[in-house]
């Protein structure tokens, strides 16, 4: 089966629109990720029923779930090859994402695909979350910071919330293991000022258990935070 028919039947059983415009833009992202991750190592999702699923699917049930106004501004952050931010930035013309990453030669990748995708509303930023979110251009600039595979829920909670407005949403995509994490979170929430809104449950088609956190940022948060690397490694909160 083409990508474009996986898509459109998997996103059907999924309950999430897909215009004809948005599949010709992730068909393009599909060929161009398989091409590239030929050269450097993107994802280990190569085949066509993995990427529609587990990358462009995945990354739109966070628009199923979680209303974003409109002209919102978004960070995604540790995008990687661009989930959900750059799937995100396809669906939502109005909306104006930045990805940001660590690692550079990623996000020039991801910066081609999204010219071929013929996108504009995105931008790239090469920085590690915990440098960025001192910085005043980024640090409480955006109204959802949203993040897939980064890191366990009590650090990324670090990374994610310093970025978001006061009354914005950090919003977390984890799989089975979420329940857990929240737990071990609990005390990072209550020092970020981050409130646990909602927890959206479902299966990923045949892919599994997945969920996605909504936190909302209720005050400002400490300036300390985030702190420098190697102290959220050693002493995550
Ligand atoms: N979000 C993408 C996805 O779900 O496919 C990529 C996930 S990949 C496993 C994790 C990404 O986070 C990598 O590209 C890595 O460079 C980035 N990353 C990890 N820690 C980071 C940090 N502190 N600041 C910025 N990027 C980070």
């Amino acid at each position: 089966m083409s990508i474009k028919n996986i898509i459109k039947e998997k996103s059907e059983v999924m309950g999430v629109s897909v215009s004809d415009d948005l599949i010709e833009k992730l068909e393009v992202y599909a060929k161009e990720l398989k091409e590239w991750n030929e050269k450097i190592n993107l994802t280990a999702i190569t085949d066509d029923e993995g990427i529609a699923v587990k990358h462009f699917i995945d990354s739109l049930m966070l628009l199923k779930y979680v209303d974003i106004p409109e002209n919102s501004k978004i960070i995604d952050v540790g995008t990687g090859a661009g989930f959900p931010g750059l799937v995100i930035a396809a669906t939502r013309p109005d909306v104006k994402v930045t990805l940001l990453d660590s690692t550079g030669k990623k996000l020039k990748v991801v910066n081609d695909i999204g010219e071929k995708m013929g996108i504009s509303n995105y931008e790239i930023l090469n920085m590690r979350a915990e440098e960025a979110g001192q910085k005043k251009e980024y640090r409480e600039q955006y109204d959802f910071a949203t993040a897939r595979a980064v890191a366990e829920l009590r650090v990324l909670s670090e990374y994610c919330l310093p970025f978001v407005k006061q009354n914005g949403y950090f919003v977390s995509m984890k799989g089975a293991l979420a329940d857990k994490e929240i737990e071990n979170a609990f005390n990072a929430l209550k020092t970020l000022s981050g409130k646990i809104e909602e927890k959206y449950n479902f299966n990923l088609c045949e892919a599994g258990e997945r969920n996605i956190i909504k936190i909302k940022k209720i005050s400002q948060i400490p300036t300390k935070y985030p702190r420098v690397s190697a102290q959220i490694a050693k002493k995550p909160l």
